[in-house]
């Protein structure tokens, strides 16, 4: 077979550079920019980030602007026919000309790979290629779904595109159906939900096509989404009356023999109607950077040749299937398809029993070779409007040119560069000191859905459990009982929570000064393993951890569980950090002089936290202290004391000593001002409200009679954080980020987005995009991984914002409001547009979920709007024009600036957290220098000479 296959290649290989592409014929006008990308990075980068961002670019101006800051940079290496270009655009009137011709040749570059801008120009295509003796399936390009407003939309542009294929008539029919296009609230933590739904979307298209006997494939998109885009396939076999159905394989992940046995197992009760394309994948990059950045396992394999046997295995195993499947082999790799061919042969296989599949515009010598040999042939033809089909585009420019590309190696052969890929692929996700960031759970996996909700169960079977305060040797009951309730269900009393009062706060903090000397003298490793054990207690205990989260705080699955990942992280890394900071110092020493420094504990701390992060941030504050030496006194809030109890379990099996982490749950005006207020106290660890962070800050810097030391006040509050979305935007991106910064557990985070401010002319269609997101959102009990926006913490919280939705309305415009449940501290998710900078709505913390829109002329008055408020804590900016990137990130100092991003969900280690002005005090957790505000430094200098004699000068 080998031999046949390298007699098919060679073949193939010869009737391929018969047709050279347009992409890679240097004297094409197109093709001449690609080969001056394929030469120099620095352009390929700068032109594909330039093409991406071009449709949004309204005038030539703009364009003019985009082209000098992507291309008049010293790393950029030009052609001379763009640099008399760009030279050309800075003038007004030839700046039109530029921009018009730029324009012009990149719509010729997106028709080379889209047949078609609208399903009325789909039948011209659809016939041109009949002609050459192919079939088609049609793929539709559009922009991420984050409203129903657009699901809806993108299932009767299906429907339409279905239609207008049948008026064609002839060859075979087919579309391609992307399932993410077809449901806002698609989420893989609610699968089964969402297949159900998802096969109820597509009856009426699965109805039609069955009359027309239309083959409907279910796109494979990224890796995150093949679970449940198998599952749809299987719930979608089994309907009677279902058309034609295909899949996709995609070689380059490590699953996929797998899901090829359990797609032949599926199709073995349907012989004959199941098709199945084999693809190699196309979203390798992406696939990789996602796994690093949340420590999973990369999915797919990570040497390009690993993956072509892959294929060439699922190959000999689809075509070895055909009795049940139709295969569909979709490459444009000559040794690919001749292995194909070779099987085929070998297996005496008729050519319908198989088929191949090639990119609309990716491979006509291919194609042409393949339909004269007799074999069947699909193209893929994708069909959008540029604007949304850019991100297609520049996906396929970077395929084809890629170093791996297999067409760029035809008909470019004589580059060569290291492999950008392999490069990138070996950076780490974290790394002080063997730090690693705890993975979040995969919820993509059924099996971990599946032990999610059953320690939901367990939790919920625990409900109503008592909390005492632990002071001294032990828990500690008081005769002051409060229940702590579901914000869901407020009548469901998440645990019976023993209040602590002065006679404990006296008690505890007395007993942490006892053990303060011993603790402090421990060594630092010992106390270093403490935090680990607790660490390790927690990992093992993570999801019914988060299920508490979920009861006593109203988080949702991913919020609950990032809560813990977030706690083992500060204890892991200030473990870590405590080692680095223990390590001997030596100041500069001359002849005669010995100098050392050290750090000492300051002191008994105590934390007080709030209820919005209550593990984490609890778990922060508290482990810092004790790490560093300090008994720590605990002050969970009142809202969350069960989970806040959960950091007691850790340690009590971590076996720390006791008396050197108590925990006084309370109320805040009791418990908390009474822990400030005692001369035993030596630093105050706060984390909340700058009304109560001011008030602390006060108090603390009282010294009464007896207090032999000033206290340090570690506060950390709130933000009215903003993100800027700039003209150029890509909305997609910033829709979808500002609805997670702005919603993200009800928008009770410290980081939380509450202003957007747009830029210029992006102002409508951002808002547009926005409300029909809002209204989109489910909202709802958390148990129910459905709902994105769960109840707000207490019945303050929800009257609170509720009088915001009023001073909302006299401000400015209420633009969008979603639903809410009868039940529960919830309020609707709230977009209001014509707000002033000076506005209430622009200037106050909320903490809840709503959005202010505030409109700004261009970006340097956005600036000015962004950083008028009393807060510096989170920041963020949507752009790709680079200088305003630069002037942005110079300008708009905040604690945490985020560029094109979410601005939430700061990972320790990789994104220390915490603001100034109003904000903090500034020392940022989860960074290098937290662990320094619990330690007090020391100097040591001793006089090494004696009479004369200096030891080290004899050395
Ligand atoms: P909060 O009302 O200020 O309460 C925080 C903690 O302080 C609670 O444990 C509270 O106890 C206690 N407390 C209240 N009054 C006190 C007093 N007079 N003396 C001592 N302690 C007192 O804040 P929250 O509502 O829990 O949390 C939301 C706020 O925290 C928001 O403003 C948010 O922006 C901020 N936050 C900031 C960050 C950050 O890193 N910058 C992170 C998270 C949250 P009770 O529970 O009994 O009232």
């Amino acid at each position: 077979m080998t031999s046949r296959t390298e007699e098919l290649t060679a073949e193939l290989g010869d009737a391929l550079l018969q047709v050279r592409p347009a992409l890679f014929d240097p004297d094409g006008r197109v093709g001449g920019l690609i080969d001056w990308a394929l030469r120099d990075i620095g352009f390929r980068t700068a032109l594909f980030r330039f093409v991406d961002c071009l449709p949004s670019l309204d005038s030539a101006d703009e364009v003019s602007d985009h082209l000098r800051a992507y291309f008049d940079r010293d790393e950029v290496v030009l052609p001379a026919s763009l640099r008399t270009a760009l030279r050309l655009a800075t003038g007004r009137w030839t700046a039109q000309v530029a921009a018009v011709a730029l324009r012009s040749n990149v719509r010729a570059l997106a028709r080379q790979f889209i047949a078609a801008e609208t399903p009325a120009q789909l039948p011209r295509a659809l016939r041109r290629l009949h002609r050459h003796g192919v079939s088609t399936t049609i793929d539709l390009l559009g922009e991420r779904t984050v409203s129903e407003a657009e699901a809806v939309a993108h299932l009767a542009e299906y429907r339409a595109l279905l239609e207008h294929a049948v008026a064609v008539g002839g060859g075979d029919i087919s579309l391609s159906v992307k399932v993410s296009a077809l449901d806002s609230q698609l989420d893989v933590v609610d699968a089964q939900r969402c297949v159900a739904r998802l096969a109820e979307r597509l009856r009426p298209l699965l109805e039609e096509a069955a009359q027309v006997d239309a083959l409907i494939y279910l796109d494979m998109e990224d890796h995150q989404l093949k679970e449940l885009v198998l599952d749809l396939f299987q719930v979608l076999m089994e309907i009677p009356g279902a058309p034609r159905l295909g899949c996709v394989l995609q070689a380059y992940l490590r699953e996929s023999d797998a899901d090829l046995s359990r797609v032949v197992a599926i199709a073995r009760r349907y012989p004959g109607r199941v098709s199945v394309r084999l693809v190699k994948g196309a979203y390798w990059d992406t696939e990789v950077a996602l796994a690093r950045q949340r420590g999973w396992p990369v999915p797919v394999f990570e040497d390009k040749a690993e993956t072509d046997a892959a294929f060439a295995h699922l190959v000999t195993r689809l075509l070895g299937e055909a009795a049940v499947l139709k295969p569909a082999i979709a490459s444009h790799n000559a040794a690919s398809v001749a292995h194909a061919l070779a099987v085929a042969e070998s297996l005496a296989l008729t050519p319908e029993q198989y088929e191949f599949q090639l990119l609309y515009g990716m491979g006509e010598g291919m194609q042409k070779a393949l339909v004269a040999r007799g074999n069947r042939v699909r193209v893929y033809v994708p069909v959008g409007a540029l604007l949304p089909g850019m991100a297609y585009l520049v996906r396929r420019l970077l395929e084809n040119t890629a170093n791996t590309s297999f067409l760029r190696r035809t008909f470019v052969p004589d580059l060569s560069e290291p492999s950008p890929r392999t490069a990138g692929a070996t950076a780490r996700s974290s790394g002080e000191d063997g730090f690693r960031n705890e993975p979040p759970l995969d919820f993509s996996r059924v099996a971990v859905r599946s032990d999610f909700s059953r320690a939901i169960d367990q939790v919920r079977s625990r409900l109503g459990e008592v909390v005492t305060p632990v002071v001294g040797d032990g828990d500690r009951a008081t005769d002051r009982i409060q229940p702590s309730v579901n914000p869901a269900h407020p009548d469901q009393v998440v645990a019976m929570v023993h209040q602590a009062g002065p006679d404990e706060v006296d008690a505890a903090i007395a007993r942490a000064n006892e053990v303060q000397p011993a603790w402090q003298a421990t060594p630092v490793q010992e106390r270093a393993a403490y935090l680990r054990r607790a660490a390790a207690y927690l990992r093992d205990h993570r999801l019914t951890a988060a299920a508490w989260l979920i009861f006593e705080a109203a988080k949702g699955w991913r919020e609950a569980d990032a809560d813990v990942c977030e706690a083992i992280d500060f204890l892991e890394y200030y473990a870590a950090e405590m080692a680095r900071l223990d390590r001997p110092r030596r100041y500069a020493s001359p002849p005669g002089e010995d100098n050392t420094g050290e750090y000492l504990g300051r002191g008994v701390a105590v934390a007080i936290a709030p209820w919005n992060f209550p593990l984490a941030i609890l778990t922060g504050m508290s482990t810092a202290a004790l790490v560093a030496g300090n008994p720590v006194v605990v002050k969970p809030a009142s809202n969350t004391p069960r989970v806040g109890r959960l950091l007691v379990e850790a340690f009590r099996a971590a076996g720390l000593p006791a008396g050197v982490l108590q925990f006084l749950p309370g109320s805040g005006g009791a418990v908390g001002d009474a822990l400030v207020r005692h001369s035993g106290v030596h630093t105050i660890a706060f984390t909340g409200s700058r009304e109560v962070g001011l008030g602390i800050h006060a108090a603390a810097a009282q010294t009464p009679a007896g207090q032999r030391h000033v206290k340090r006040v570690i506060c950390e509050m709130g933000g009215k954080n903003a993100i800027i979305v700039d003209r150029d935007a890509d909305l997609d991106e910033a829709v979808a980020a500002i609805r997670q910064s702005a919603f993200g557990y009800q928008g009770q985070k410290c980081s939380a987005c509450s202003r957007v401010i747009a830029v210029g002319a992006v102002h409508e269609p951002l808002v547009e995009r926005l409300a029909q997101a809002i209204e989109s959102l489910a909202v709802g009990d958390p148990v129910n991984p459905g709902n994105r926006i769960g109840p707000l913490i207490d019945s303050a919280a929800q009257a609170k914002v509720e009088r915001y939705l009023a001073i909302g309305q006299s401000e400015g415009r209420l633009r969008a409001q979603g639903r809410k449940p009868d039940e529960g501290y919830y309020v609707a998710p709230a977009l209001f547009t014509d707000i002033a900078p000076h506005h209430r709505l622009a200037q106050e913390e909320i903490f809840g979920p709503v959005l202010a829109v505030l409109h700004a002329r261009d970006i340097e008055e956005a600036a000015t709007i962004a950083l008028d408020t009393d807060y510096a804590l989170t920041g963020g900016l949507f752009s790709r024009h680079p200088g305003h990137v630069a002037y942005v990130r110079e300008r708009f100092r905040v604690g945490n600036l985020y560029i094109n991003r979410g601005i939430t969900g700061a990972i320790v280690g990789r994104q220390p957290f915490g603001g100034f002005a109003l904000s903090g005090i500034g020392s940022q957790a989860g960074g290098a220098d937290y662990l320094l505000q619990f330690l007090l430094p020391r100097t040591i200098c001793e006089n090494t000479l004696r009479r004369g004699f200096v030891p080290e000068m004899l050395e």
